[in-house]
């Protein structure tokens, strides 16, 4: 009967549906064994501040595929989220990402700036989360004051208490957090002024068309004067253009991260920019 059949389309019959849970069966497959040889590795995009100086870096993940070549974290974080690898692909992150901050703690021109990592909610939300990286800081010798973790307004969804109480334990240690992709979720405001923050990170959605979409602009300010009321520090994510960057300041805004700074790149590439630190 007509149910059944539409069911058996959807589900057995449909070779496209087909093709996809088998291609993406395969990506897993791949990524669980990238993770267990320990493939993954970072790229880092550096940050600045107002007046264009270097204050830290974002560590990204990448995943350099045998056939695929790079695959873009858009589309294996996702995966990694759903299946749970993200637990032991987020410890990896945490351990290179603190590795190099602690290499950082031996000169003078690098020992102020941050590294920030993105934490998925699924990781943020495992009951090791806090020992993880309690652990991981004292087991590479970096400085907690340095680490800035990356969290999301989907973490807030649900047991905002107990999120607290993890975010202020973190914080006991010295670890500062930002809200990554801030305005895309669905934050409470009375929660934002509950949670131990240090920055708002506007996503990049709205700083691409700032300049030329009306709406975008007003969330950008608004961001911006909410960090300022809130005293926290707001970051524009995806600063591609100079005209971006100047309206953005012209409204507030004090940290810039994007394509008019740096691309992500691996750290050697990254002594260039301490060099410019070190002669100013
Ligand atoms: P995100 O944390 O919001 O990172 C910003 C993304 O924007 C990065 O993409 C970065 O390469 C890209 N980007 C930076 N500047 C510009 C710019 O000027 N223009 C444009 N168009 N894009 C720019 P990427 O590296 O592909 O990462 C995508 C997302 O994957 C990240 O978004 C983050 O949500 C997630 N991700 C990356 N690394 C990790 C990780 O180690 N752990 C977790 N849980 N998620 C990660
Ligand atoms: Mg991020
Ligand atoms: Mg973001
Ligand atoms: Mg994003």
């Amino acid at each position: 009967q007509a149910k059944g059949a539409g069911r058996n389309t959807l589900g057995f019959f449909d070779p496209q549906l087909q093709a996809e849970v088998t291609a993406r069966a395969a990506l897993e497959a791949d990524l669980r064994l990238a993770v267990a040889l320990g493939e993954l590795f970072l790229h880092y995009q550096t940050q600045h501040n107002a007046q264009g100086r270097m204050t830290g870096v974002e560590a990204l993940v990448r995943w350099r595929h045998p056939q695929r070549g790079l695959v873009s974290p858009a589309a294996f974080i996702p995966l990694a989220e759903e299946t749970g690898l993200i637990l032991e692909l987020g410890h990896q992150v945490l351990v290179q990402a603190c590795t190099l901050l602690a290499s950082w703690r031996a000169s003078a021109e690098t020992q102020h700036l941050t590294m920030a990592v993105n934490v998925s909610s699924r990781q943020f939300k495992h009951p090791d989360f806090v020992q993880q990286v309690v652990d991981t800081l004292a087991q590479t010798g970096a400085s907690p004051l340095q680490l800035k973790l990356e969290l999301t307004e989907s973490l807030l969804a649900d047991d905002i208490e107990q999120i607290i109480r993890k975010m202020e334990a973190l914080q006991t240690h010295g670890v500062g957090f930002s809200l990554d992709d801030f305005g895309t979720g669905y934050s409470s405001l009375s929660y934002l002024k509950r949670l131990p923050l240090d920055q708002l990170k506007i996503d990049q959605s709205f700083v691409r068309d700032v300049l030329t979409d009306p709406n975008d602009a007003v969330i950008a300010r608004t961001i911006i004067g909410l960090g300022q009321s809130l005293g926290l520090n707001v970051i524009a994510e995806g600063v591609e253009t100079a005209q971006q960057r100047d309206f953005l300041a012209r409204h507030g805004c004090q940290a810039y991260q994007g394509y008019l700074f740096g691309r992500p790149m691996p750290a050697e590439q990254l002594a260039p920019f301490m060099d410019t630190l070190a002669t100013v």
